[in-house]
């Protein structure tokens, strides 16, 4: 069965093309990277066997609002992205839970730093096997990070770009060097913003407190889902900006995106959050998440694509 390190097939440019034959000029690694953009998927084994991408379209739709903001061509529509994801994960033929990354870069030999706009893209899908297994029981350290959360007025944090990783790898980097598991990063106004991969929100007096989209966050869609779960409950939740001191009168804080699922955080610089365990409200929402995309739960069932056999 596929490994991570090598799954049996890729998607390229409307095919499916072998693993080892998925091959480019060592040239189109530098320069076509500056203007790459990509998306993260996570495709869910549900209890009857069936592979349960979660909101797919919403995922492919960003994969498009990327690629206009920097300015690139792809090649080809949703339904066929959606097709080639379908065409991948059936050819890969996984029994276990799977991460989908569709990705796009300008192709063939690149000399120009400034990779033009409207260039031709590549298009490629790869996928491989990704259980997600928050520590929902443990939680993970935080720490602000030292470094800014690049700005809409730089590089567009909305843009799923790979270079706006640079960013988060710096501040990852500060946090592991500072004792924490991840960073949670300011932005260019010193309110809150993210996490490396990650958006982030506060529980405090019972209330669910996220930044807004304004921030300098990805506009991400486990962020969306959570607001959606808990707006449709009835439950308080602000999106608003985060001041760096309300982190530390939080009674529970965790981390959402699609990889790191919901994630409690512990501590915050050194500061147990709460108790110092993970609390009621984000156990609450993991679970309800993780039944959800595992497809056992009845509520937005239109967020779940199955993989056609
Ligand atoms: N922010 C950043 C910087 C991310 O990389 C991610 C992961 N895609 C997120 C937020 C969360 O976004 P989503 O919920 O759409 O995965």
């Amino acid at each position: 069965s596929p490994t991570a390190d090598r799954p049996e097939w890729i998607w390229r440019n409307g095919t499916l093309s072998r693993w080892e034959q998925a091959q480019i000029h060592v040239n189109a690694v530098g320069h076509a990277s500056t203007a790459a953009i990509f998306e993260g998927i996570k495709a869910y084994r549900a209890d009857d066997g069936r592979l349960l991408l979660f909101r797919l379209d919403e995922h492919l739709r960003r994969l498009f609002d990327s690629a206009r903001i920097c300015r690139l061509d792809l090649p080809y529509s949703l339904a066929d992205l959606r097709t080639g994801v379908f065409d991948l994960l059936r050819g890969n033929g996984y029994d276990q839970d799977a991460y989908v990354r569709p990705w796009a870069f300008p192709a063939g030999l690149i000399r120009e730093q400034m990779v033009p706009a409207g260039s031709v893209c590549e298009v490629v899908i790869d996928s491989w096997p990704f259980r997600s297994r928050p520590d929902v029981t443990r939680g993970c350290r935080a720490g602000v990070s030292s470094w800014q959360r690049v700005s809409d007025a730089a590089m567009p944090p909305r843009v799923k770009a790979f270079s706006n990783y640079h960013n988060g790898r710096l501040a990852m980097m500060e946090a592991r060097e500072n004792g924490h598991d991840w960073p949670i990063l300011l932005n260019e106004r010193h309110k809150v913003s993210e996490g490396p991969g990650a958006c982030v929100a506060l529980v405090r007096h019972g209330t669910v407190t996220t930044p807004s989209l304004t921030s300098g966050v990805l506009e991400s869609i486990t962020r969306d889902t959570v607001l959606r779960l808990l707006d449709e409950s009835g439950e308080p939740v602000v999106e608003r900006e985060v001041d760096r001191s309300e982190l530390y009168l939080a009674d529970e804080l965790f981390f959402l995106g699609t990889a790191w699922e919901i994630l409690p955080i512990t501590s915050i610089d050194g500061l147990p959050v709460g108790q110092g365990r993970p609390g009621p409200v984000t156990r609450r929402l993991a679970d309800a998440y993780a039944r959800l995309v595992r497809g056992r739960s009845d509520r937005h069932t239109d967020w779940l694509t199955e993989v056609p056999r």
